[in-house]
């Protein structure tokens, strides 16, 4: 059995990205990051996507608007932003506060500067199986670990738990893709599923995506299969300063011994999900004609 390591494999792809941005001349790609709010978690995002751009060489720029803004305002802002000569991607931190509207937010980013991968003509690209767009960044990321870690997809039966448009969705259609890399027979599994284990089993690939701490145990995995958990949970841990602990939607402990390859939570899809957002910003600039 083989532990996935994404914090490696992302600091190969952070490093590959800073060798092609220091051979940049000239103005370097720029990606601002729009933040509402103090939600925990967007505020530790979007610090560490601004270190890792620093390291690689990516200008960022954090925008803080107050967290009352109303829906026009952001849109507003967003149009600045699409407007913005110097500014090649454009990060909307979700989630925002609720009486915004974070679809129209999104589908207000120009597709060029959409380095998230959510406006409508991204996920359509992705539908479509055209490189061109960009594609999110969790599902890009599980595809270029898979890649990196050399599982094959081709022929083989990848499973994926969750239809969000966030992770299942997308990773499903990239896995399907009439591509080297691709080419899975994909199942996509949901809450209405009926026998979910049953077919859990049969996955020579699964790709765990439904935000339920700990779900998939050894009896939904197949001897041998390869497991990748996207899964981001907090579990209360009394024994930690923090007070909790993360897990993902597997049960490392006891579904570990019987794959050939699993990601850990943290430290397996988490990292790559951020160096995907840095290679789409370096795509969005040499698409906008950056050399
Ligand atoms: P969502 O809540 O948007 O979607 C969850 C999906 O799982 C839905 O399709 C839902 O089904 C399905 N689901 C929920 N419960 C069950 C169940 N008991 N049985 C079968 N299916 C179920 O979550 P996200 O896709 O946004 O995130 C999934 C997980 O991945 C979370 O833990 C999140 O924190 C993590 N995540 C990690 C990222 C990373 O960078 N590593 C990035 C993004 C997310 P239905 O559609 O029927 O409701």
């Amino acid at each position: 059995m083989e532990v996935i390591d994404g914090n490696q494999i992302a600091a190969a792809l952070v490093a590959e990205l800073k060798a092609e941005v220091s051979a940049i001349r000239g103005r370097k790609p720029c990606i601002t990051l729009v933040r509402v709010g103090e939600d925990p978690a967007s505020v530790s995002y979007v610090k560490k996507k601004g270190r890792t751009a620093a390291e690689i060489g990516i200008e960022s720029r954090v925008l803080l608007p107050p967290v009352g803004i109303a829906q026009a305002e952001l849109e507003a802002l967003v149009d600045g932003l699409n407007r913005d000569p110097g500014v090649d991607g454009i990060l909307v931190q979700s989630p925002l506060p609720d009486h915004l509207d974070e679809a129209a937010v999104f589908a207000r980013i120009s597709p060029e500067k959409d380095v998230d991968g959510f406006h409508p003509y991204n996920l359509g690209k992705v539908v479509q199986g055209d490189e061109a767009g960009f594609a999110p960044c969790t599902p890009a990321g599980i595809m270029e670990l898979l890649a990196r870690s050399s599982v094959e997809l081709e022929g083989r039966h990848v499973v994926v738990l969750g239809r969000s448009l966030i992770v299942g969705r997308p990773v499903a259609l990239l896995a399907l893709q009439r591509r080297a890399g691709a080419n899975a027979t994909v199942t996509v599994c949901h809450s209405k599923t009926v026998d979910l284990p049953s077919i859990a089993r049969q996955a020579d690939v699964l790709i765990a995506a439904i935000g339920r701490a700990e779900f998939v145990t050894a009896d939904m995995v197949k001897p041998g299969a390869v497991v990748i958990d996207v899964g981001i949970n907090r579990v209360s841990d009394p024994s930690r300063k923090a007070g909790y602990r993360l897990v993902g939607d597997v049960h490392f402990e006891s579904v570990a011994p019987l794959v050939s390859k699993i990601t850990p939570v943290p430290g397996g899809v988490g990292p790559m999900t951020v160096a995907m957002l840095m290679k789409n910003t370096v795509k969005a600039f040499r698409r906008r004609g950056g050399c």
